[in-house]
């Protein structure tokens, strides 16, 4: 635990982990997040910005909560973020499809070889996973 200014408020607290944010604005945070769902759900295809300004909060701010998939975009929005890797534009947390899939596919061809290595081939193709 370390003393530390908070990020917004400049007030000292305790920081543990996370967010440097005190106790106070954690919390208030928390409320506009609400706020912020609220106002996607009742307006539903509202521009980032629109949203950002009826909120009084920020661009950025959403689209944290994007990367964390606590919000998403809608699937025709025609703004999103970039994924992390290849750049193209995704409407929820850090990698496109393509790329979430194939990190998927080098973790389980990873996966493949170390059974091979072991010699021990999986049988009938079930794969399950050895304790
Ligand atoms: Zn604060
Ligand atoms: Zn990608």
């Amino acid at each position: 635990m370390e003393l530390m200014n908070c990020r917004n408020c400049k007030r000292l607290f305790n920081y543990v982990t996370g967010e440097k944010l005190c106790p106070q604005c954690k919390d208030l945070l928390e409320e506009k997040f609400e706020e912020v769902k609220e106002y996607i759900r009742d307006n539903p295809g509202a521009n980032i910005n629109t949203v950002a300004d009826e909120c009084e909060t920020t661009v950025k701010q959403i689209k944290k909560w994007v990367r964390e998939a606590r919000l998403t975009f809608a699937d025709d929005s025609l703004v999103g973020l970039e994924c992390e890797r290849c750049g193209k534009m995704i409407h929820c947390g850090r990698f496109c499809k393509d790329c979430a899939g194939g990190l998927e596919e080098a973790m389980n061809g990873m996966f493949r070889q170390d059974i091979q290595l072991k010699g021990k081939p999986s049988s009938g193709g079930k794969m399950r996973f050895l304790e």
